[in-house]
């Protein structure tokens, strides 16, 4: 968060502006939001999920429909696309970053293939130009789903520039936390202004209510001008929060090499990972996170694998690779709060053993 003189008077002025709704902030925060990914257009919302929502509805994925995605993700992921009545056909991760593995993806595409869900889990890069590719070669829409990932990069552009439909999550515990909010980052201005008409009931908010059509399902899905405010103000030091989880993640990279027991992921070359959380596998886990405990250090499993969840587990398949990340998986704070000192005591008590 921004210092409370910076973001107190900014939010004491709208709250008692008499327009709380959405309006202008809200419009504010999304031109700023453009300028912060670089290209498309920011549709802002109350939620992650409402983006991944809308980016189904947008693609046209329906009953019956089936999505490839990831099983290693927060429920969302997944949840969103059961609220649309289609199946999620799970591929496996790649073992090296625990990322959907594209060579799974084209292996489960079938007639049935509506669009393919990818996560960068943790802030992890999926391998954008294979998707990328296989999106091409089997016209299949690629929904991304950025919620760990703001700011990461490949080939030198920030996610939100590589697929169609990016999710981000401004959640309370994301790197940029409008309290609750997300957006959907899209690259056709067709999509975004249908997104707003889906966004608010189907209501055109450019039109007076009595000229108004309703032409399909919309939702209640819109920002308001106090969270969007939160979220400008955040705006204004985001590099530096972003910053800090990079430096301390590219910390972890060097100091944990050759650690017997402990395996660090392996990035696709050209990315750049977020760090939102750091990632690692280590033998012996309840060991790890034990020891680590013991010295006032929170590591974790953090997710469940979404395919454990019987209503997320439509064609019970076979998840090899999954089994085997998922067995080693353990997390390790690396945000903002992490001093240096911290950092240093982290790398010192794994090097010790457990
Ligand atoms: C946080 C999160 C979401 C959902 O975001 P909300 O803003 O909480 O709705 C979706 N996907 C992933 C991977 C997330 O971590």
């Amino acid at each position: 968060m921004p210092s409370p003189e910076r973001l107190m008077p900014e939010l004491e002025k709208v709250l008692y502006s008499g327009y709380v709704a959405q309006g202008e902030q809200v419009e504010l925060f999304e031109r700023a939001f453009e300028g912060f990914v670089g290209s498309g257009y920011s549709l802002s919302l109350n939620s992650g999920t409402a983006a991944l929502h809308i980016a189904l509805l947008l693609v046209g994925v329906s009953r019956g429909d089936e999505v490839i995605s990831t099983p290693l993700t927060a429920e969302p992921t997944n949840v969103a696309i059961k609220m649309v009545g289609a199946n999620i056909r799970y591929a496996d991760i790649d073992i090296n970053t625990g990322n959907i593995d594209p060579i799974s993806i084209e292996a489960n595409i079938n007639k049935h293939t509506k669009a393919i869900m990818v996560v960068d889990y943790a802030g992890t890069p999926v391998n954008v130009p294979q998707i990328q590719q296989i999106s091409k070669k089997y016209n299949i829409p690629v929904i991304h789903d950025a919620s760990h990932a703001l700011g990461a990069k490949f080939n030198a552009l920030k996610t939100g520039n590589h697929f169609p439909y990016t999710i981000f999550s401004l959640q309370a515990i994301k790197q940029l936390t409008t309290v609750d909010g997300g957006i959907l980052q899209l690259s056709s201005k067709e999509d975004y202004e249908r997104g707003k008409l889906i966004r608010w009931f189907g209501i055109d908010k450019k039109m007076s209510r009595l000229d108004n059509n309703i032409q399909f399902q919309g939702y209640k899905y819109h920002m308001n001008n106090v969270n969007a405010t939160i979220g400008l103000v955040q705006m204004s030091v985001i590099d530096g929060i972003l910053n800090s989880y990079v430096d301390n993640g590219k910390f972890f990279d060097k100091k944990l090499q050759n650690i017997s027991g402990l395996e660090l992921l392996v990035f696709y070359p050209n990315s750049e990972p977020a760090y939102w959380l750091y990632t690692m596998k280590v033998k012996n886990r309840s060991a790890f996170i034990q020891k680590l405990a013991d010295n006032g250090i929170m590591a974790s499993e953090l997710h469940k694998r979404n395919d454990l969840h019987v209503y997320l587990n439509d064609f019970n398949q076979k998840l090899p690779v999954l089994d085997e990340f998922y067995s080693e998986l353990v997390h390790i704070p690396c945000g903002w709060w992490v001093t240096k000192e911290d950092r240093d005591r982290i790398v010192e008590v794994i090097k010790k053993g457990w």
